[in-house]
């Protein structure tokens, strides 16, 4: 490194350094749910986050079905998509909503290991297969400039599965409007027609696929992936998400 290069490397260190300062005296952080400082949730608070205790077919949401399996009257439409959708928690419980608020849209990165935790809790008693691989959804790339971090594979790599985690198979090729900006259920499917591709397709011929999500709204996203990976020859795909909205 010559002295030129070194000297802005140190510059810009202690630069990052005075702003992490400044920004932590001025947002101090608090738990979430007490506000207790220096961590995002506390061990108390985060004992409280619910563990869902029945699991529903995610299509029709009536039928009690084991892990959020597809029901049988259900598993038509989706047998070229998803095999069933496994739901961490409930959308509605105050504390899960602000954090996954927060996860996202305030861009605390951090709290992607609290929200793994969660998930990795709910499926502990569970009787879910263990898959082969783990592929979180997909960012489009103007989308993971904006945020600075893919949302599902923070989750997907802190979930700590001792399973391989693939991000670079699944890719979002259209940019779509976000699903949340949008009611219509069927402006909302077509907005993601062919929005993934699979880019290495050997990787997921025959394989058991557990795909990540934060949250799941209508399931078109989660419907969409699982199709292009089970066109691809995935053998069977599953979801897991912190809650359903
Ligand atoms: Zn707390
Ligand atoms: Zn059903």
């Amino acid at each position: 490194m010559s002295m030129t290069t070194s000297f802005l490397h140190r510059t810009k260190l202690i630069l990052s350094t005075i702003q992490q300062v400044i920004l932590d005296g001025l947002f101090p952080i608090r738990c979430l749910g007490c506000g207790k400082f220096d961590e995002w949730i506390c061990v108390n608070c985060h004992s409280t986050l619910p563990i869902l205790t029945d699991q529903h077919c995610p299509v029709c949401k009536k039928h009690v079905t084991l892990n959020g399996v597809v029901c049988p009257q259900c598993h038509e439409t989706t047998k070229k998509s998803f095999d069933g959708v496994f739901v961490a928690s409930y959308y509605h419980d105050k504390l899960l909503k602000k954090t996954i608020h927060y996860y996202k849209y305030h861009f605390v990165k951090n709290l992607s290991e609290p929200l793994a935790l969660l998930l990795a809790q709910s499926i502990q008693n569970s009787t879910l297969a263990t898959p082969d691989i783990i592929i979180p959804v997909p960012l489009h790339k103007r989308r993971y400039r904006w945020r600075g971090f893919n949302q599902a594979s923070e989750l997907a790599k802190k979930l700590d599965l001792q399973i391989s985690v693939i991000t670079d198979i699944l890719i979002r090729v259209r940019y779509t409007v976000p699903q949340v900006k949008m009611k219509n259920k069927n402006k909302r499917q077509k907005n993601l027609n062919n929005a993934f591709i699979v880019k290495n397709k050997s990787q997921v011929i025959d394989k058991n696929i557990l795909l990540i999500d934060d949250v799941m709204t209508t399931g078109a996203t989660l419907k969409e992936c699982a199709k292009a990976l089970k066109t691809a020859g995935a053998k069977t795909v599953y979801c897991l998400v912190l809650a359903r909205e």
